[in-house]
């Protein structure tokens, strides 16, 4: 017996199953990210173990002075190429299916698998309900659910008004654009009481988004918290207040900043 029948379409499509072309080399037959690419391009980095900031074996100096209000960041790759072309295709091509190779790649991420083990749930970082319709997925959500399917609490962080595009936005002024915006689904508020969680999103850049959402769990008194991106900018995070990072206080430093630049 052959071992593709060709005989008809069905069989055909059935046949094309699990084959496809590299998204990045485009060897056939491959995954939608062959083994051989992620060998090449997502060697894992000696990174803070805080902030994620490549280059620094324990905590970098601003985390040590200013830690954020997460414990722990891991991240799987540098964003830039070719990293940056398949999170545009996740995020704005609607490609939900090639979400699971990214996360793929996040589960494999050095401490990623022990922090998914041991969170009580695992938290996608929200999109504004004006985003939500526009692009019509939460890439974040997506990832989670691949990461895990049984902890993820879609609706667990809310955000409360719509933000500009963070992309457009000089560093400072995302983080006051932010203040405010995140809140805890008060369904879920008591189930995080004293719990660890993982919140993914899937790129960070100055941090300011993940700030945001682990202040908000800090005030429904989750314990741990880890922030688990596919991919990480190079830049220091934003967390270089010379105050405690309350969200009054960050937003009197980012206004100080904005006012003084
Ligand atoms: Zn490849
Ligand atoms: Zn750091």
């Amino acid at each position: 017996m052959a071992l593709f029948d060709f005989a008809s379409p069905a069989n055909w499509v059935q046949s094309q199953r699990g084959f496809s072309v590299c998204s990045i080399c485009h060897a056939w037959p491959a995954q939608a990210i062959c083994t051989g690419c992620i060998e090449r391009f997502a060697q894992p980095l000696v990174r803070c173990p805080v902030c994620a900031l490549p280059g620094f074996a324990s905590a970098c100096p601003d985390c040590t002075k200013h830690p954020p209000a997460w414990d722990q960041a891991l991240c799987a790759v540098a964003y830039g190429y070719p990293w940056d072309a398949c999170l545009a295709r996740l995020k704005f091509k609607g490609d939900s299916a090639f979400a699971g190779a990214l996360a793929h790649v996040m589960q494999h991420a050095p401490g990623v698998e022990n922090a998914l083990d041991e969170a009580h749930a695992v938290l996608p970082m929200p999109l504004s309900p004006e985003r939500l319709r526009e692009r019509g997925f939460n890439q974040a959500l997506v990832l989670a659910r691949h990461l895990s399917r049984h902890k993820t609490i879609s609706d667990a962080l809310l955000r409360i008004r719509h933000t500009p595009t963070q992309a457009s936005l000089p560093k400072a002024q995302r983080l006051l654009n932010l203040v405010g915006t995140m809140v805890v689904n008060p369904r879920h508020a008591a189930g995080l009481h004293q719990r660890r969680v993982v919140l993914i999103d899937d790129v960070m850049t100055t941090g300011s988004s993940l700030q945001t959402a682990a202040l908000a769990l800090r005030q429904v008194g989750v314990r741990h918290i880890t922030a688990v991106v596919f991919a990480r900018t190079d830049a220091p995070t934003l967390v270089d207040s010379d105050e405690p990072m309350g969200v009054g206080e960050n937003a009197r430093h980012v206004s100080h900043r904005l006012g003084s630049a």
